[in-house]
């Protein structure tokens, strides 16, 4: 069991980022199952939920002549372009239907903001904006956060770094992650996660009792 001074954040595992959704990450339904294993170790669960309005900047949709996956620059610098997804109210947008949620103390939903989009559960895309996240784990005096969900590469390592740099502990569980894996994404990620102090674990290691520490033999 983890103490009263972690917490496990849960970024978007929500129909959209599976298969069958509109941007599917491979096997992204498959961290369900080790992430329902892992919440019964924590008392403080939060989870996210990216949720946009239908006219999203992130949407390709929205660029006339851009692809998903082509980028483009926005205001507040270098945007991916995506396929439609998570709309607010859709299905969607909706949690898979197997994840545990019940325990979870707050969903934090990000990407609201038309104009800005939200990786990190923290901090929209602008650098700026905070979601909230971080007066919540402040008032619950967290001091590590261990991260699980989709994608490694995006919303889940953007949220590891920004973890690090409100003043958390942070440490990427990733055989419950998946990755988006574009061109050169996942080495990005591993990389920002060296240079942020960000550890990465998994499953294993942390239901035996420790993130550091050995695991308990299982089976
Ligand atoms: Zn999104």
């Amino acid at each position: 069991m983890m103490g009263p001074h972690d917490l496990l954040l849960v970024v978007d595992v929500q129909n959209d980022f599976c298969p069958g959704g509109n941007l599917p990450v491979a096997d992204g339904d498959q961290v369900v199952p080790v992430i329902n294993r892992l919440l019964p170790q924590f008392r403080n669960v939060v989870l996210t939920q990216d949720w946009h309005p239908l006219d999203h900047a992130s949407f390709a949709s929205m660029h006339p002549g851009k692809s998903p996956y082509d980028t483009i620059g926005m205001p507040y610098g270098e945007q991916t372009l995506w396929p439609d997804h998570c709309i607010q109210g859709s299905d969607g947008a909706a949690f898979h239907p197997d994840l545990e949620t019940d325990g979870a103390l707050a969903v934090i939903r990000k990407g609201m903001n038309a104009s800005v989009d939200s990786y990190s559960a923290f901090t929209e895309n602008d650098r700026s904006t905070p979601t909230g996240l971080g007066g919540l784990l402040g008032a619950l005096h967290i001091q590590r956060v261990f991260l699980v969900g989709l994608a490694f590469d995006f919303c889940v390592g953007w949220s590891a770094t920004d973890a690090r740099a409100h003043g958390y502990e942070a440490i990427v569980i990733e055989d419950a992650t998946r990755p988006v894996d574009l061109p050169g994404t996942v080495d990005a990620a591993r990389e920002a996660f060296r240079d942020a102090g960000v550890a990465v674990t998994v499953s294993r290691e942390v239901r035996g009792g420790g993130a550091v520490g050995k695991g308990r033999p299982s089976g």
